[in-house]
């Protein structure tokens, strides 16, 4: 008898630090019963991960995250046979895994991997939740545990890097951005330790540096940044020396943009 699991999961004690922007905690628990695979878009370091690894605890699911990246392919992903000690052996990939298994699987940076990555999870999207494996003739059937869960940021897309409508279509989607300022302080204090009233500059100056973005610079600071330099500044770095090192040499390797980002957070801060 197939275990209960989707009916009774266990949430754990501990969950991931996560502060909700909307009402996307309520979204996911309802794709996750209804069965229906999941597309996070949003900029990068504004909470997609954190998000995912939260829900996972809560949903007492386990998380096998994939971070893709251009040479990834589909057998990375679904597996492959390895010789070992003169044996060939078959070695499940991250996303047969968790087909397996059950739980989440999370494929952060979609659009980075290789086109091949599509033909597999089709089945896997629609009403069969199949993952054919040619190579070992399997056809296994997903879990009511299993979800599939991916992220892209629509910032970086370009005509040869975009996900195209037919795969897009296959998910219920939800939109991330940076949290409204005050949560977003909230975050950034929480995290690294460094009380709101001096995480507050810090967050106009960031505020000011991702109104650049599409000008000078393709991407602002991110919520993860803000993070560093608060930590940075809790463990005794100066404001200055955090700033550069975090929300400036990140963003730009341009002698002239570093100059005119370094003028604004001297006027910021
Ligand atoms: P993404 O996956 O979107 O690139 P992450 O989830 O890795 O970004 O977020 C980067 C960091 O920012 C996290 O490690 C966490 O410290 C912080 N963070 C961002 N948004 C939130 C949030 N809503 N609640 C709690 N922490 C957050």
């Amino acid at each position: 008898m197939k275990p209960l699991l989707h009916s009774v999961p266990q949430p754990a004690i501990d969950l991931p630090y996560y502060v909700p922007a909307g009402h996307e905690c309520e979204l996911f628990e309802l794709a996750w019963h209804k069965r229906l695979p999941l597309l996070l878009k949003g900029p990068t370091g504004c909470g997609k991960t954190r998000f995912v690894a939260h829900m996972a605890s809560k949903l007492g699911l386990p998380l096998h995250t994939v971070s893709c990246h251009d040479d990834l392919t589909a057998a990375d992903l679904t597996g492959r046979y390895l010789l070992k000690g003169g044996d060939t052996v078959w070695a499940d990939g991250p996303l047969t895994r968790a087909v397996r298994e059950g739980g989440i699987c999370y494929l952060d940076e979609i659009v980075e991997a290789r086109k091949d990555v599509t033909v597999v999870l089709h089945p896997l999207t629609d009403d069969r939740r199949i993952l054919p494996l040619d190579r070992t003739g399997e056809e296994l059937q997903a879990p009511d545990t299993f979800m599939l869960v991916v992220s892209y940021n629509p910032g970086y897309q370009t005509l040869l890097k975009s996900l195209k409508p037919s795969t897009r279509q296959r998910f219920v989607a939800i939109e991330f951005d940076f949290l409204p300022i005050d949560h977003e302080i909230a975050v950034v204090a929480a995290e690294s330790g460094l009380s709101s009233d001096r995480v507050r500059p810090l967050l106009l100056l960031a505020r000011r540096l991702r109104a650049l973005k599409g000008q000078d610079l393709e991407e602002g600071v991110s919520t993860r940044l803000l993070v560093y330099c608060a930590s940075l500044i809790a463990a005794g770095v100066s404001s200055e020396e955090a700033v550069t090192a975090t929300m400036i040499e990140p963003l730009t390797d341009d002698l002239d943009v570093k100059k005119a980002l370094i003028e604004v957070a001297r006027a910021t801060l």
